[in-house]
């Protein structure tokens, strides 16, 4: 059995997280939940004076926001759309009996004008594009939503639904570079407290198609994005716990975000994968939270 599936049933036996039979959605037992809500104050006590304004959106999001965002483009495997049957009664008749003969039901479901979240901070720029110019000091927004992707998979850490808490800086390139480097420099050190070993490393999004290699090597070239990375279940490979992305003035110029001076707006994200972060703290500290270091619950718990 191999370190993924091993974590896993460890996991599901301890009751952490709870089977579904579907690889990559879990439940979360209560416990699992008081790690993360614990690690999410830690977050607090480290961004909490910055003064960011927080939003929270549901994990779906306007379809047309999700379609002018390129997303598409770039990852068409990992997104999730919501459909819902739209016909008539002659229609039902047939999805019942499709259902009851084991054929596909689905055919007749349609689009909603929803789809599940990618990223948590996909649907902030549209949000405050429509307020207008961006005060004289920039945005600064603190987000957390369920995320969707398309990446059934056995490690624990490779969710298709899981939680992602960002910070988002707007302003000026100096402005929002700064807020990324503070927000690296905090993720190693909010680690370390965490007794958690760290890396970072620049970031290989799986792009898709011949075009993705395009874009990924323009990411890595240009040093768009950087990861914190934590051995999970390799050691070889660590998984990416935070990601430090800066779009330069990319979502600025697509969903006209400007400065206070009408000057297109440089954008930031940082993001806490949320349930990485629980299963690093598991792998490193034990099963049995009451078994953590207390210098870790002292952390965590106060
Ligand atoms: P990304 O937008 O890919 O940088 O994702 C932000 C953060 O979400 C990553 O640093 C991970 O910690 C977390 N994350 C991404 N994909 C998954 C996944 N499939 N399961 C769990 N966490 C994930
Ligand atoms: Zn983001």
């Amino acid at each position: 059995m191999d370190a993924q599936t091993s974590l896993l049933d460890r996991l599901f036996d301890a009751g952490l997280l709870i089977d579904t039979g579907v690889e990559g959605l879990y439940g979360r037992s209560g416990q699992f939940e008081d790690v993360i809500a614990a690690f999410e104050r830690y977050i607090d006590t480290f961004g909490g004076a910055d003064g960011a304004e927080a939003i929270r959106f549901p994990p779906g999001m306007n379809r047309a926001y999700f379609e002018k965002s390129g997303y598409m483009k770039s990852f068409p495997q990992l997104a999730g759309t919501v459909h819902s049957f739209c016909g008539c009664e002659l229609d039902h008749v047939s999805l019942l009996k499709s259902m009851d003969d084991g054929t596909d039901w689905t055919g007749e479901q349609k689009a909603t004008n929803i789809v599940l979240t990618p990223a948590a901070c996909y649907p902030l720029y549209p949000t405050i594009a429509k307020r207008g110019n961006l005060p004289a000091k920039g945005g600064l927004y603190d987000l957390q939503s369920y995320c969707f992707r398309h990446e059934p998979s056995t490690d624990p850490a490779r969710q298709q639904l899981f939680r992602m808490r960002e910070y988002v800086c707007m302003g000026t390139e100096q402005h929002v570079t700064d807020f990324r480097q503070t927000w690296m420099d905090r993720g190693v050190k909010m680690m370390a407290g965490l007794d958690l070993p760290v890396e970072i490393d620049v970031a290989n999004d799986p792009f898709f198609g011949r075009a993705g290699k395009m874009l990924a090597n323009n990411q890595r070239d240009q040093n768009l994005k950087f990861e914190l990375l934590i051995p999970i279940t390799s050691v070889s490979k660590p998984t990416a716990c935070m990601s430090f992305n800066y779009h330069q003035d990319a979502f600025g110029t697509k969903w006209g975000l400007n400065l206070e001076d009408g000057a297109v707006a440089h954008t930031a994200c940082v993001g806490f994968g949320l349930e990485r972060i629980a299963l690093a703290l598991f792998h490193h500290h034990g099963l049995d939270v009451k078994q953590w270091p207390e210098k870790v619950r002292k952390a965590l718990w106060g």
